[in-house]
Protein backbone atom coordinates (compact mmCIF):
# COMPACT_ATOMS: atom_id res chain seq x y z
CA UNK A 1 0.00 0.00 0.00
CA UNK A 2 0.98 3.60 -0.81
CA UNK A 3 1.17 6.11 1.00
CA UNK A 4 0.43 10.07 -0.21
CA UNK A 5 1.19 13.39 1.56
CA UNK A 6 -0.43 16.87 0.69
CA UNK A 7 2.21 19.23 1.66
CA UNK A 8 0.81 22.98 1.99
CA UNK A 9 2.78 26.40 2.42
CA UNK A 10 0.47 28.32 4.18
CA UNK A 11 1.19 32.17 5.21
CA UNK A 12 -1.56 34.16 7.21
CA UNK A 13 -4.12 31.72 5.56
CA UNK A 14 -6.84 31.67 8.01
CA UNK A 15 -10.07 32.80 5.61
CA UNK A 16 -9.24 29.73 3.59
CA UNK A 17 -7.22 26.80 5.21
CA UNK A 18 -10.10 24.95 7.23
CA UNK A 19 -11.91 24.40 3.89
CA UNK A 20 -9.11 24.25 1.70
CA UNK A 21 -8.21 21.48 4.29
CA UNK A 22 -11.56 19.59 4.24
CA UNK A 23 -11.63 19.59 0.51
CA UNK A 24 -8.43 18.00 0.46
CA UNK A 25 -9.07 15.26 3.04
CA UNK A 26 -11.96 14.60 1.21
CA UNK A 27 -9.98 14.11 -1.94
CA UNK A 28 -7.91 11.80 -0.08
CA UNK A 29 -10.52 9.59 0.40
CA UNK A 30 -11.86 9.42 -2.66
CA UNK A 31 -8.01 8.76 -4.14
CA UNK A 32 -8.40 5.67 -1.44
CA UNK A 33 -11.98 4.37 -2.33
CA UNK A 34 -11.04 4.54 -5.83
CA UNK A 35 -7.83 2.50 -6.19
CA UNK A 36 -7.24 1.34 -2.81
CA UNK A 37 -3.28 2.97 -2.90
CA UNK A 38 -3.12 5.38 0.07
CA UNK A 39 -5.77 4.71 3.43
CA UNK A 40 -3.50 6.26 5.17
CA UNK A 41 -3.11 9.59 3.03
CA UNK A 42 -2.66 12.50 5.49
CA UNK A 43 -1.88 16.13 5.20
CA UNK A 44 1.34 18.30 6.01
CA UNK A 45 1.31 22.01 6.68
CA UNK A 46 3.60 24.58 6.99
CA UNK A 47 3.24 27.45 8.77
CA UNK A 48 5.91 30.09 7.39
CA UNK A 49 5.55 32.31 10.36
CA UNK A 50 1.66 33.98 10.00
CA UNK A 51 1.13 36.91 12.07
CA UNK A 52 -2.83 35.50 11.97
CA UNK A 53 -4.77 32.74 13.48
CA UNK A 54 -3.06 29.94 11.30
CA UNK A 55 -1.28 28.52 13.27
CA UNK A 56 -4.15 27.76 16.19
CA UNK A 57 -6.23 26.45 13.15
CA UNK A 58 -3.63 23.95 12.47
CA UNK A 59 -3.43 22.94 16.37
CA UNK A 60 -7.51 22.55 16.01
CA UNK A 61 -7.26 20.37 12.69
CA UNK A 62 -4.45 18.19 14.52
CA UNK A 63 -6.15 17.31 17.65
CA UNK A 64 -9.77 16.85 15.26
CA UNK A 65 -7.24 14.14 13.08
CA UNK A 66 -4.57 12.26 13.40
CA UNK A 67 -4.56 13.08 9.66
CA UNK A 68 -3.12 16.55 9.89
CA UNK A 69 0.20 17.43 10.69
CA UNK A 70 1.84 21.03 11.14
CA UNK A 71 5.38 22.71 11.09
CA UNK A 72 5.72 26.47 12.02
CA UNK A 73 8.45 28.33 11.09
CA UNK A 74 9.59 30.76 13.90
CA UNK A 75 9.35 33.50 11.03
CA UNK A 76 8.53 34.18 7.81
CA UNK A 77 10.86 32.42 5.77
CA UNK A 78 9.37 32.60 2.58
CA UNK A 79 7.15 30.09 -0.46
CA UNK A 80 10.03 28.07 -1.09
CA UNK A 81 11.53 27.21 2.46
CA UNK A 82 8.04 26.53 3.20
CA UNK A 83 7.96 23.97 0.38
CA UNK A 84 11.00 22.63 1.47
CA UNK A 85 10.29 21.99 5.11
CA UNK A 86 7.26 20.18 3.91
CA UNK A 87 9.10 17.91 1.49
CA UNK A 88 12.07 17.23 4.08
CA UNK A 89 9.61 16.32 6.60
CA UNK A 90 6.66 14.60 4.23
CA UNK A 91 9.49 12.05 2.45
CA UNK A 92 10.66 10.50 5.55
CA UNK A 93 6.94 8.36 5.62
CA UNK A 94 5.05 8.85 2.07
CA UNK A 95 5.58 7.56 -1.59
CA UNK A 96 4.35 10.38 -2.85
CA UNK A 97 3.94 13.80 -2.39
CA UNK A 98 1.91 16.49 -4.05
CA UNK A 99 2.64 19.99 -2.90
CA UNK A 100 -0.41 22.69 -3.05
CA UNK A 101 -0.61 26.61 -2.32
CA UNK A 102 -3.20 26.68 0.57
CA UNK A 103 -5.67 28.52 -1.74
CA UNK A 104 -6.77 25.73 -3.73
CA UNK A 105 -6.90 27.90 -7.10
CA UNK A 106 -4.57 24.90 -8.57
CA UNK A 107 -7.21 22.56 -9.10
CA UNK A 108 -7.38 19.83 -6.54
CA UNK A 109 -9.67 17.52 -8.42
CA UNK A 110 -6.74 17.03 -10.38
CA UNK A 111 -4.45 15.02 -7.75
CA UNK A 112 -6.66 11.89 -8.28
CA UNK A 113 -5.32 12.19 -11.83
CA UNK A 114 -2.25 12.55 -10.53
CA UNK A 115 -1.84 9.85 -8.54
CA UNK A 116 -3.12 7.82 -11.29
CA UNK A 117 0.10 8.91 -13.43
CA UNK A 118 2.39 7.87 -10.30
CA UNK A 119 0.70 4.76 -10.08
CA UNK A 120 1.45 4.07 -14.25
CA UNK A 121 4.87 4.73 -13.43
CA UNK A 122 5.43 8.53 -13.58
CA UNK A 123 8.08 10.06 -10.80
CA UNK A 124 7.13 13.51 -11.49
CA UNK A 125 3.83 14.79 -12.25
CA UNK A 126 3.88 18.31 -12.90
CA UNK A 127 0.43 20.57 -12.96
CA UNK A 128 0.25 22.66 -15.88
CA UNK A 129 -2.15 25.53 -16.36
CA UNK A 130 -4.18 25.68 -19.62
CA UNK A 131 -5.44 29.09 -19.08
CA UNK A 132 -4.12 32.40 -17.71
CA UNK A 133 -7.70 34.25 -17.22
CA UNK A 134 -7.63 34.78 -13.42
CA UNK A 135 -4.41 36.86 -14.11
CA UNK A 136 -3.99 40.51 -14.71
CA UNK A 137 -3.05 41.72 -18.03
CA UNK A 138 0.15 42.68 -16.00
CA UNK A 139 0.83 39.34 -14.27
CA UNK A 140 -0.13 37.61 -17.78
CA UNK A 141 2.45 39.67 -19.60
CA UNK A 142 5.31 39.72 -17.61
CA UNK A 143 5.14 35.81 -16.98
CA UNK A 144 4.99 34.98 -20.30
CA UNK A 145 8.07 37.69 -21.21
CA UNK A 146 9.93 35.82 -18.25
CA UNK A 147 9.27 32.39 -19.44
CA UNK A 148 11.24 33.55 -22.44
CA UNK A 149 13.80 35.19 -20.94
CA UNK A 150 14.74 32.30 -19.34
CA UNK A 151 14.52 29.82 -22.23
CA UNK A 152 17.00 32.12 -24.03
CA UNK A 153 19.53 31.97 -20.90
CA UNK A 154 19.24 27.67 -21.61
CA UNK A 155 17.53 27.39 -18.36
CA UNK A 156 14.50 24.89 -18.62
CA UNK A 157 11.32 25.44 -17.39
CA UNK A 158 8.08 24.19 -17.37
CA UNK A 159 5.43 26.59 -19.02
CA UNK A 160 2.55 27.19 -16.50
CA UNK A 161 3.92 25.75 -14.06
CA UNK A 162 3.93 26.44 -10.57
CA UNK A 163 4.44 24.40 -7.65
CA UNK A 164 1.12 22.29 -7.67
CA UNK A 165 3.17 18.91 -8.54
CA UNK A 166 2.87 15.40 -7.55
CA UNK A 167 6.73 13.21 -6.69
CA UNK A 168 7.68 9.92 -6.07
CA UNK A 169 10.06 9.49 -3.18
CA UNK A 170 13.05 8.77 -5.10
CA UNK A 171 12.90 11.46 -7.42
CA UNK A 172 12.49 13.38 -3.98
CA UNK A 173 15.28 12.29 -2.20
CA UNK A 174 17.34 13.19 -5.31
CA UNK A 175 15.78 16.72 -5.60
CA UNK A 176 16.64 17.34 -1.53
CA UNK A 177 20.28 16.47 -1.99
CA UNK A 178 20.73 19.65 -3.92
CA UNK A 179 22.94 21.29 -1.18
CA UNK A 180 22.07 24.88 -2.72
CA UNK A 181 20.28 27.77 -0.03
CA UNK A 182 18.81 29.68 -3.23
CA UNK A 183 16.39 27.81 -4.55
CA UNK A 184 14.01 28.06 -6.87
CA UNK A 185 12.50 24.74 -7.03
CA UNK A 186 10.41 24.94 -10.34
CA UNK A 187 13.50 25.28 -12.12
CA UNK A 188 15.73 22.71 -10.40
CA UNK A 189 13.14 19.93 -10.89
CA UNK A 190 13.35 19.43 -14.29
CA UNK A 191 16.86 18.68 -13.99
CA UNK A 192 15.91 15.51 -11.55
CA UNK A 193 15.19 13.43 -14.60
CA UNK A 194 12.58 10.16 -14.24
CA UNK A 195 9.82 9.76 -15.95
CA UNK A 196 7.75 13.24 -16.25
CA UNK A 197 4.78 13.68 -17.22
CA UNK A 198 1.98 16.61 -16.89
CA UNK A 199 -2.17 17.28 -15.94
CA UNK A 200 -3.89 20.47 -17.05
CA UNK A 201 -6.22 22.31 -15.23
CA UNK A 202 -7.60 25.61 -14.93
CA UNK A 203 -6.93 27.90 -12.51
CA UNK A 204 -9.83 29.67 -10.47
CA UNK A 205 -9.29 32.68 -8.35
CA UNK A 206 -8.57 33.01 -4.71
CA UNK A 207 -11.18 31.72 -2.58
CA UNK A 208 -10.70 34.70 0.27
CA UNK A 209 -7.93 36.55 1.41
CA UNK A 210 -5.51 38.41 -0.99
CA UNK A 211 -2.32 36.85 -2.38
CA UNK A 212 0.83 36.60 -0.56
CA UNK A 213 2.86 37.75 -3.31
CA UNK A 214 3.11 41.32 -3.76
CA UNK A 215 4.82 42.90 -6.73
CA UNK A 216 8.05 42.81 -4.69
CA UNK A 217 8.44 39.36 -3.48
CA UNK A 218 7.41 38.32 -6.71
CA UNK A 219 10.43 40.16 -8.83
CA UNK A 220 12.65 39.08 -5.96
CA UNK A 221 11.45 35.91 -6.49
CA UNK A 222 11.94 36.26 -10.34
CA UNK A 223 15.85 37.44 -10.13
CA UNK A 224 16.07 34.58 -7.79
CA UNK A 225 15.59 32.01 -10.19
CA UNK A 226 17.47 33.97 -13.05
CA UNK A 227 20.58 34.00 -10.65
CA UNK A 228 20.33 30.86 -9.07
CA UNK A 229 19.80 28.54 -11.80
CA UNK A 230 21.93 30.56 -14.80
CA UNK A 231 25.28 32.79 -14.82
CA UNK A 232 24.22 33.74 -18.50
CA UNK A 233 24.07 37.46 -17.43
CA UNK A 234 27.39 37.11 -16.42
CA UNK A 235 28.47 35.62 -20.04
CA UNK A 236 26.22 38.02 -21.76
CA UNK A 237 28.31 40.91 -19.97
CA UNK A 238 31.22 39.19 -21.33
CA UNK A 239 30.32 39.43 -24.70
CA UNK A 240 29.09 42.90 -24.70
CA UNK A 241 32.07 43.96 -22.69
CA UNK A 242 34.28 42.70 -26.08
CA UNK A 243 31.97 44.21 -28.42
CA UNK A 244 32.52 47.28 -26.72
CA UNK A 245 35.99 47.19 -26.87
CA UNK A 246 35.98 45.83 -30.69
CA UNK A 247 33.85 48.64 -31.44
CA UNK A 248 35.99 51.36 -29.09
CA UNK A 249 39.09 49.99 -31.57
CA UNK A 250 37.07 50.89 -34.60
CA UNK A 251 36.46 54.35 -33.27
CA UNK A 252 40.26 54.96 -32.65
CA UNK A 253 41.30 54.05 -35.84
CA UNK A 254 37.96 56.98 -37.22
CA UNK A 255 39.30 59.60 -34.72
CA UNK A 256 42.78 59.09 -35.64
CA UNK A 257 41.73 59.36 -39.17
CA UNK A 258 39.74 62.01 -38.11
CA UNK A 259 42.44 64.13 -36.85
CA UNK A 260 44.64 63.48 -39.35
CA UNK A 261 41.97 64.93 -41.89
CA UNK A 262 42.31 67.97 -39.51
CA UNK A 263 38.57 67.96 -38.24
CA UNK A 264 38.98 66.84 -34.70
CA UNK A 265 37.30 69.38 -32.60
CA UNK A 266 33.98 68.18 -33.23
CA UNK A 267 32.67 64.82 -32.27
CA UNK A 268 32.00 66.02 -27.91
CA UNK A 269 28.60 64.50 -28.43
CA UNK A 270 30.13 61.22 -29.40
CA UNK A 271 32.32 61.42 -26.58
CA UNK A 272 30.04 62.30 -24.34
CA UNK A 273 27.80 59.46 -25.84
CA UNK A 274 30.17 56.85 -25.29
CA UNK A 275 31.86 58.01 -22.13
CA UNK A 276 27.89 57.26 -20.86
CA UNK A 277 27.55 54.15 -22.65
CA UNK A 278 30.67 52.47 -21.42
CA UNK A 279 29.95 53.93 -17.73
CA UNK A 280 26.64 52.33 -18.28
CA UNK A 281 27.79 48.61 -18.92
CA UNK A 282 30.43 48.66 -16.45
CA UNK A 283 28.05 49.82 -13.71
CA UNK A 284 25.67 47.37 -15.05
CA UNK A 285 28.08 44.34 -15.06
CA UNK A 286 29.72 45.31 -11.84
CA UNK A 287 25.91 44.93 -10.59
CA UNK A 288 25.28 41.67 -12.06
CA UNK A 289 28.42 39.72 -10.95
CA UNK A 290 28.18 41.53 -7.60
CA UNK A 291 24.74 39.46 -7.18
CA UNK A 292 26.80 36.23 -7.94
CA UNK A 293 29.30 36.77 -5.49
CA UNK A 294 26.31 38.01 -2.77
CA UNK A 295 24.78 34.36 -4.05
CA UNK A 296 27.88 32.92 -3.42
CA UNK A 297 28.42 34.48 0.22
CA UNK A 298 25.11 33.35 0.95
CA UNK A 299 25.71 29.73 0.11
CA UNK A 300 29.51 29.44 1.28
CA UNK A 301 27.90 30.40 5.34
CA UNK A 302 25.61 27.79 4.87
CA UNK A 303 22.76 29.57 6.92
CA UNK A 304 19.98 27.17 8.23
CA UNK A 305 17.38 27.64 5.06
CA UNK A 306 14.77 28.16 8.12
CA UNK A 307 13.87 27.54 11.78
CA UNK A 308 11.11 25.37 12.77
CA UNK A 309 9.39 26.54 16.20
CA UNK A 310 6.61 23.65 16.40
CA UNK A 311 5.99 20.47 15.56
CA UNK A 312 2.71 18.27 15.32
CA UNK A 313 3.00 14.75 14.34
N1 LIG B 1 3.17 31.61 0.96
C1 LIG B 1 4.10 31.27 1.94
N2 LIG B 1 5.00 32.23 2.34
C2 LIG B 1 5.05 33.48 1.79
C3 LIG B 1 4.12 33.79 0.76
C4 LIG B 1 3.20 32.84 0.36
O1 LIG B 1 4.10 30.15 2.44
O2 LIG B 1 5.87 34.28 2.21
C5 LIG B 1 2.19 30.58 0.53
C6 LIG B 1 0.73 31.02 0.58
O3 LIG B 1 0.18 30.82 1.84
C7 LIG B 1 0.12 30.13 -0.49
C8 LIG B 1 1.24 29.97 -1.50
O4 LIG B 1 2.44 30.31 -0.82
O5 LIG B 1 -0.22 28.85 0.03
C9 LIG B 1 1.06 30.86 -2.73
O6 LIG B 1 0.78 32.19 -2.33
P1 LIG B 1 -0.39 33.05 -3.01
O7 LIG B 1 -1.57 32.18 -3.28
O8 LIG B 1 -0.64 34.24 -2.17
O9 LIG B 1 0.33 33.44 -4.37
P2 LIG B 1 -0.38 33.77 -5.79
O10 LIG B 1 -1.34 32.65 -6.04
O11 LIG B 1 -1.06 35.07 -5.62
O12 LIG B 1 0.76 33.81 -6.74
MG1 LIG C 1 -2.72 31.84 -4.81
Amino acid sequence: MQKLTIVIPAYNEEEVLTSSVQKLLDIEDQIAERNSLNQKADILIVDDGSSDHTWSIIERLNLETSRIRGLRFSRNFGHQAALIAGLREAVKTADMVVTIDADLQDDPNKIAEMVDKYADGADIVYGVRNNRDTDSWFKRTTAQGYYKVLKLLGVELVPNHADFRLMSKRALETFLTYPERNIFIRGLIPKLGYNTTEVYYKRTPRMAGESKYPLKKMLTFAWDGITSLTIAPVRLILIIGALACLFAVGMSAYSIMMKLLGLTVHGWSSLMLSVWFIGGLLMISLGVIGEYIGKLTIEVKGRPLYTIQNVLE
